[in-house]
């Protein structure tokens, strides 16, 4: 999967290469990432990118024609890719949402910085808004790679099988059951006997109730949209 993002910042993306499970995958080809910095399509001695708001206030916004003509470049080299702004203002992602975005040829990610960019921008030359929560930050590109990250790790061949994504929280709208390694007591607390016993069955049963029960504690409102199975329910009332 390709992606591009256009950022004042491409620097911040070398810790997506640095780091893990995205880091192979780029490595692999995987995935590919292509950056594109506003400040290259400049044409001014201080390659200006950003300009005061009409009508006042604080702070400062991105200008139109160096991310049009940026956009425009990546355009060009993924005609098959949406370009999706990251903005607080967007779509709040969640994990079916980035399932879906996996299956995508790719993405241009636009990274906003300042106060944010000229509307004008976001109406000519955006597909789509998204946001990653309901709070602000001051740039676009932790945001790009938040995307990035949990999108990838979906992508076939990025995750070893020992990791598989199958059984991560949210994957089918519950959250993970609790996970324990060696030894098997610690500070007076034991792994559940079923998990040493080596019933498969049992072990399958035993997780699965354990994230019923935790995602009803923890997050009714997933359980709410999601509904149970007859099953489900029963492992949930027992
Ligand atoms: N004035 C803007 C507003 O209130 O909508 C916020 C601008 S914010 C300081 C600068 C940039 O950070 C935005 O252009 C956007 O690209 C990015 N950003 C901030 N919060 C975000 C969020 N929750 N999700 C995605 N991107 C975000």
């Amino acid at each position: 999967m390709r992606f591009d993002v256009v950022t004042l910042f491409p620097e911040l993306f070398g810790v997506l290469l640095d780091q893990g499970v995205t880091g192979r995958a780029l490595i692999r080809g995987v995935a590919e990432l292509h950056l594109w910095n506003p400040r290259d399509f400049t044409h001014d001695r201080h390659r200006t990118v950003d300009d005061r708001p009409y009508g006042g206030g604080p702070g400062m916004l991105m200008k139109v024609e160096p991310l049009r003509d940026a956009i425009a470049a990546a355009r060009a080299e993924a005609p098959d890719s949406r370009v999706a702004y990251l903005s607080p203002q967007g779509r709040v992602l969640d994990q079916a949402a980035m399932a879906a975005l996996s299956s995508r040829p790719g993405l241009i990610l636009v990274a906003g910085r300042y106060e944010g960019v000229d509307e004008r921008l976001i109406e000519g030359h955006i597909d789509e808004e998204w946001s990653i929560g309901d709070y602000v930050l001051s740039g676009g590109e932790l945001a790009a790679m938040v995307v990035m990250d949990a999108v990838i790790r979906l992508l076939p061949g990025a995750l070893g099988h020992v990791d598989s994504a199958s059984q991560d929280s949210h994957t089918d709208g519950l959250l993970d059951c609790p996970h324990y390694t060696r030894p098997p007591e610690i500070e007076g607390r034991r792994v559940p006997e079923v998990l040493i016993g080596g019933d498969h069955a049992a072990i399958a049963r035993w997780r699965l109730q354990q994230a019923l029960g935790r995602t009803y504690r923890r997050r009714p409102d997933l359980l709410e949209r999601r509904g149970l199975n007859p099953h489900e329910q029963a492992l949930l009332d027992e």
